[in-house]
């Protein structure tokens, strides 16, 4: 079967100073793929994300987006291209209101009906945004903010959608609603790379996943597999 790789990392390296906290690490995430990257704090998985997105300066033998090199892309050309990022701590526009703010993710589209659509069928996977849409996304709670987060993300239509711990900070419920959310979209046929801390949801939501360990990725493969792997269990399901 071949199918379709997004996005193919090899050999990336991130380092602080003297301090390698990416040590040359190989994944790929293929069209229509929840792909997982999991491990405790501080083994590397937000520095990762942010050295896809050129965020933080790193290294890397291969680092491709559709099969060209991300190097020397600006961020705009690889948003018009499909990839979208809701980064860590979500990077709301606090002094924008909720429906500024989603306008903003279609910044780089001119298809008026195909916006007004979108936005539609935000507030129909959003009920909170809809009925809060005038109001400053700074005056909204964390998981509000982490909707409109990804809301805004998903405006720009993306194929690949970057998630850095999207339940971090956020309350059981509102845990359960940004998972709940995830996969719906990822049912709608968005191709997804979700970092998170939280290894038992993200494994039970994911199709495949990658466990990191300071640094490297020590273990791979379908999620359901890493889910009843009892290492797995005993390091990061707390089992
Ligand atoms: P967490 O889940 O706690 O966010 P993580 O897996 O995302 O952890 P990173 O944030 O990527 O891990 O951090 C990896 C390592 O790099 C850690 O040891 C961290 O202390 C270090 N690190 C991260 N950012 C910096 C920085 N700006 N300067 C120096 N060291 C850093």
């Amino acid at each position: 079967m071949s199918r379709t790789t997004l996005l193919k990392v090899r050999g990336l390296q991130v380092a602080y100073g003297g301090i390698q906290a990416v040590k040359g690490i190989d994944f790929e995430v293929h069209a229509g793929e929840l792909v997982c990257l999991i491990g405790s704090n501080g083994a590397g998985k937000t520095s990762t994300m942010k050295a896809i997105t050129a965020s933080l300066p790193s290294q890397a033998t291969e680092l491709t987006y559709l099969g060209r090199p991300m190097a020397g892309q600006g961020a705009w050309d690889l948003v018009r291209q499909g990839l979208a990022m809701v980064p860590e701590g979500r990077g709301v526009f606090t002094r924008m209101s909720i429906a500024e703010n989603l306008h903003m993710g279609a910044y780089c589209r001119r298809d008026t009906d195909g916006i007004a659509q979108d936005l539609a069928r935000m507030y129909a996977l959003f009920p909170r945004l809809r009925e809060r849409r005038d109001q400053l996304a700074g005056t909204l709670s964390g998981g509000e903010q982490q909707m409109l987060a990804m809301a805004r993300a998903l405006m720009s239509r993306p194929k690949l959608l970057l998630l850095d711990e999207p339940s971090m900070g956020l309350s059981p419920v509102m845990v359960d609603k940004i998972f709940d959310v995830i996969r719906e979209v990822a049912a709608q046929g968005v191709t997804i790379l979700l970092v998170e801390q939280n290894a038992s949801r993200a494994l039970s939501i994911a199709d495949r996943a990658y466990v990191m360990e300071s640094g490297e990725l020590t273990l791979s493969g379908p999620a359901q597999t890493l889910l009843h792997d009892p290492a797995v269990r005993a390091a990061y399901l707390g089992e």
